[in-house]
């Protein structure tokens, strides 16, 4: 007699599902982090590993501690100017070691102050990263890139009109921060409680982070360490479309503010412009929400919701919202849609929004209408691509197709 095996459990089939996720991610792997010149960036080596390349050159691991501080507590780049260390010891860093920054191809300055960088790595591809002051006060936010492209195609993101080309490593997120850093000039990094011009990071720029997660997660652990750039979780919000399997252990590992993008509240339109949505619809998306640890009033998820003329903001849209979050620690940024080159939808009228939003803030929840900034210099969210796939796009032949996308994904 044959046996049937047992169905496996839903935690099983979750396991299986993150070990695919991260299988598929070491697919689109950055390249190593070694010069042509056999030279190895420091940067984006977690503590163990940075104490490993010492032990390796011969040199006791409290090496990587002063490391370390001159790396992300100094923001030195230049192991001269490292004058803790013995000069011969720096003489033997520089030949095997450099700290790395990705290269600035261009910078633009909004009207309202938003900055946005096209950063270039060693392999020429580019991602591009906007800091966006506070208008009030001197503090903004670093809006961070995790992905050349994006295997996902939301249809009013104009990133996911260019197909995955590859996943960014550690150095390169973290570099981002840095080089931003740079710009400003702010380093040493701000301890205790100085107030900081680049004071939070989003996770929002160009691709999805829970397809990346292993490089985002070490990405922000150093980010996160106290002895060198030590910004708290609390600062750091993670934006994803939905990445139901990787949102539990992003909370538990990382325990970063979590924000999702829900931009639909029926399944059938959602699926349309989430495609996503057809594997974790939003009855699983909500489930790990709740189980999202650390979720509280005073750490609320942010729902954020891209108001598209006609497609998702009715009245009963947002009854069904106010109705989907009932006991949730949740807030809901409503983001007017920003349009690119070809895009599809418009954005709600002024009215549409702020009917919107009243009825959700009626119900009790913040409901923010996000200004859009940057919009001028195509920095606002949704509007990053890199200026190459621009060009790319212009020649209709090079346009990733459809099934090309839906192959990578
Ligand atoms: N991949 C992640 C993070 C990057 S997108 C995610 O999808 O969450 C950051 C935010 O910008 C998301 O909420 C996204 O849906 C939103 N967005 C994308 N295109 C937009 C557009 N054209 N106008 C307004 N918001 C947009
Ligand atoms: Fe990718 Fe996010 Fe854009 Fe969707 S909205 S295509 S997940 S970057």
């Amino acid at each position: 007699m044959t046996q049937t095996p047992a169905p496996a459990s839903s935690a099983e089939l979750s396991e299986a599902e993150r070990a695919r996720i991260l299988a598929k991610a070491a697919l689109f792997a950055p390249p190593p982090a070694t010069l042509p010149d056999g030279r190895r960036d420091l940067v984006g080596l977690s503590r163990e590993e940075l104490a490993a390349e010492m032990v390796a050159i011969g040199e006791k691991p409290f090496r990587a501690k002063q490391l370390w501080h001159w790396i992300y507590h100094q923001g030195v780049t230049d192991f001269a100017r490292m004058s803790t260390i013995a000069k011969p010891m720096q003489a033997k860093l520089a030949e095997r070691f450099v700290v790395g920054r990705p290269g600035v191809v261009t910078e633009q300055t909004s009207t309202d102050a938003t900055r946005k960088f096209l950063f270039g790595f060693r392999d020429g591809q580019q991602v591009e990263t906007v800091y966006i002051p506070d208008e009030q006060e001197d503090r903004g936010a670093v809006c961070i890139s995790t992905q050349v492209g994006c295997t996902l195609s939301c249809k009013f993101c104009h990133t996911g009109t260019q197909k995955l080309v590859r996943n960014l490593g550690a150095a390169e997120i973290v570099g981002q921060f840095m080089a931003a850093r740079d710009a400003y000039g702010e380093w040493p990094s701000p301890t205790d409680g100085t107030p900081r011009l680049l004071s939070t990071i989003v996770i929002m720029g160009m691709g999805e982070p829970l397809y990346n997660y292993e490089n985002v997660a070490k990405a922000m652990r150093i980010i996160m360490d106290n002895e060198g750039i030590a910004l708290s979780r609390r600062r750091i919000t993670l934006s994803t479309s939905g990445v139901v399997p990787m949102m539990d252990r992003c909370g538990e590992e990382l325990g970063v503010g979590l924000a999702v993008s829900l931009h639909a509240v029926r399944n059938d339109i959602r699926d349309e412009i989430v495609p996503l949505n057809r594997k974790y619809p939003i009855e699983e998306l909500m489930a790990a929400c709740r189980r999202y640890p650390g979720a509280s009033n005073a750490r609320r998820i942010t729902f954020e919701y891209v108001m598209l003329k006609g497609v998702n903001d009715s009245e009963a849209d947002a009854r069904e919202l106010v109705r989907l979050l009932k006991g949730l620690p949740a807030k809901v940024n409503l983001i007017p849609f920003n349009p690119w080159p070809g895009s599809p939808y418009e954005t709600s009228s002024n009215n549409a929004i702020h009917r919107f939003a009243n009825i959700v803030m009626e119900a009790g929840y913040a409901s923010p209408i996000r200004k859009p900034r940057g919009r001028d210099i195509l920095a606002a969210c949704g509007q990053l691509k890199t200026e190459s796939e621009r060009r790319r796009a212009a020649r209709p032949q090079a346009t990733p197709s459809k099934a090309a996308k839906a192959d990578a994904a």
